[in-house]
């Protein structure tokens, strides 16, 4: 495994890390849940990713009953959770970043995952209803009360986020260091369009999501959707992969996996891991044969040339400009 600086902080996080939206209460319980990320952390992965909101709280629950029964080091691990959703249908608790949210939100987070304080907290979507500067000093004091040790933002325009950097700085806070995006063959423009320029001069780590755009791009939807998957237990997602147009890119994918003597999941997380803005690529898995198939993307990565990505490219429609000086 290879570790890689969350942006400009001293922080370094594994290339690969491990998520437990969906999968963690829905499909996995603390005993299964404890195995995949055994398996990861043997693997040399050292970050796990959470949010309050995932299966409304249950996921952190899960989470915290697997760490507590791996019994790791504190040092030896990194734990995140995002808030914003809330877990209560009231005004000033849902879809908020405001101060009184954010304090109660970690409050409860540490509770349900069993720590004294988490790596790194997210505010999970941005809030156009609470001034920044509110939810940079609420986050702020968090951190400075020991709850969470960095902080970062998911989904954020980065003009949002420059701004809550900007006001960190003029008040001597501290300020967001990482940005959770969406990051696959399907779903790119944020990160290699609006955010070059502020990952840049800003140096912010990204840790992305859905590599695999919820295994769609491992290739197995490509003869209809298996029973067990992610997408025959979430109805929404059905139309997603059933995309005939996103169906044939996936397969046009195939000889290339091949040459690489990679599977298609650890070909399109390899993938991800070519972009130099990338901290960490948070997996996803259902099942500990998942996650020792896709721990294996790092070897895949190295063997994946500018030639490659080109053709890559092409299959995706994209076509890079020439960068200017
Ligand atoms: P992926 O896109 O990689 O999807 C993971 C799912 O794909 C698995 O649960 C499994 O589903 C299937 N899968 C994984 N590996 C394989 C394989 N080798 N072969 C076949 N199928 C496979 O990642 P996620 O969408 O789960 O996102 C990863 C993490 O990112 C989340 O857990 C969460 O921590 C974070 N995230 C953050 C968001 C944000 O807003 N900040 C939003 C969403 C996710 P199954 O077996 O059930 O079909």
């Amino acid at each position: 495994m290879k570790y890689r600086h969350l942006g400009r902080t001293g922080i370094r996080v594994s290339e690969l890390s491990l998520g437990s939206w969906i999968t963690f209460h829905n499909q996995a319980d603390a005993n299964a849940a404890a195995e995949m990320m055994s398996v990861a952390y043997d693997l040399g992965v050292n970050f796990f990713d959470n949010a309050e909101a995932y299966a409304r709280g249950k996921s952190e629950e899960v989470m915290g009953a697997a760490l507590k029964k791996l019994g790791w080091r504190r040092g030896s691990y990194m734990v995140s959770t995002k808030i914003y959703w809330g877990l209560h249908d009231n005004v000033n608790e849902k879809n908020t970043l405001n101060r009184k949210r954010l304090i109660e939100g970690i409050n409860g987070s540490l509770e349900r995952l069993q720590l004294d304080y988490v790596d790194l907290l997210y505010c999970h979507r941005p809030d156009p209803t609470t001034p920044v500067e509110e939810t940079v000093w609420a986050m702020h004091n968090i951190i400075e009360w020991g709850k969470a040790l960095y902080w970062g933002t998911s989904e954020w325009a980065a003009a949002e986020i420059v701004e809550a950097i900007q006001i960190a700085e003029r008040h001597h806070l501290h300020k967001p260091v990482v940005e959770q995006p969406q990051y696959n063959l399907f779903e790119r423009g944020r990160l290699e369009g609006e955010y070059v320029r502020f990952y840049r001069e800003y140096g912010c780590g990204a840790t992305t999501w859905s590599p695999l755009a919820s295994g769609l791009l491992s290739g197995k939807y490509n003869k209809g959707v298996p029973k067990d998957s992610r997408a025959a237990l979430n109805e929404w997602l059905k139309p997603r992969m059933e995309d005939k147009e996103k169906l044939a890119k996936v397969a046009a994918l195939e000889p290339i996996a091949k040459e690489l003597d990679a599977t298609m999941s650890q070909l399109a997380i390899a993938w991800c891991l070519k972009n130099p803005f990338v901290s960490s690529v948070i997996t996803g898995a259902s099942r500990v044969e998942q996650v020792h198939e896709n721990m294996k993307a790092g070897e895949v990565a190295e063997g994946i040339t500018p030639e490659i990505m080109e053709r890559i490219d092409a299959i995706f429609g994209v076509k890079k400009e020439e960068e200017e000086d």
